[in-house]
């Protein structure tokens, strides 16, 4: 949803392609944006804090939230499941903040059914090498893993049409001013 109140950022991209970096700086950068923080099934990597990176909860817990009407939209991949908590966002989205979702291309797609003027920014590699070279340097996941994320990555990139902008990523600072920029001139927009 995006209104004078406030408005919702989705942010995409395949993994390794920086996303979480990315989002990072522009939460430090945008005064006015707040990141939303996912329930996640899966086990956190390392450097992962529960919380801050993810709610890592139980597949029970997971499933209750589900029933209770707690998430604004999940998905399962890679057989665990990764949500939206909907309370916090529309807490925020009413206190005016840009609401950041950092979320894969299902997801975003029912944040948009639900919230047709949110906006949606797709987040791409420079090239598809460069992003396997990313992958690997990450050095957390086996070959199989690696592969089956790159499949996956190549599913998420043949989604960006849907997207209102897609950015490439080459240089975080100038991604980051891109996505400002992009955020602002919406916020103007619909004022
Ligand atoms: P990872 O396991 O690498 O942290 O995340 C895997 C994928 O799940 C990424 O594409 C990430 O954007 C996506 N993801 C993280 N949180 C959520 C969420 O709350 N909802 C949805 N639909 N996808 C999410």
């Amino acid at each position: 949803m995006s209104n004078d109140q406030g408005i919702l950022v989705v942010i995409s991209g395949p993994s390794g392609v920086g996303k979480g970096t990315v989002v990072d700086v522009l939460i430090k950068r945008l005064p006015q944006a707040v990141l939303s923080v996912s329930c996640t099934t899966r086990a956190p990597r390392e450097g992962e804090k529960d919380g801050k990176s993810y709610f890592f909860i139980s597949k029970q817990t997971f499933l209750k939230m589900i029933d209770e009407g707690g998430f604004l939209e999940y998905s399962n991949h890679f057989e665990n499941y990764y949500g939206t908590p909907r309370f916090f966002v529309e807490q925020k989205l009413s206190e005016g903040r840009a609401v950041i979702l950092e979320i894969d291309v299902d997801g975003a797609q029912r944040v948009r059914e639900q919230f047709p003027s949110a906006l949606l920014l797709m987040i791409t590699p420079p090239s598809r090498e460069e992003l396997v070279r990313r992958l690997k340097m990450r050095g957390t996941e086996d070959e199989v893993l690696i592969s089956k994320r790159l499949e996956r990555a190549d599913y998420e990139m043949s989604r960006s049409k849907f997207y209102d902008y897609t950015v490439i990523n080459d240089d975080l600072d100038q991604t980051v001013a891109t996505i400002i920029k992009i955020i602002e001139n919406r916020r103007k927009a619909i004022k």
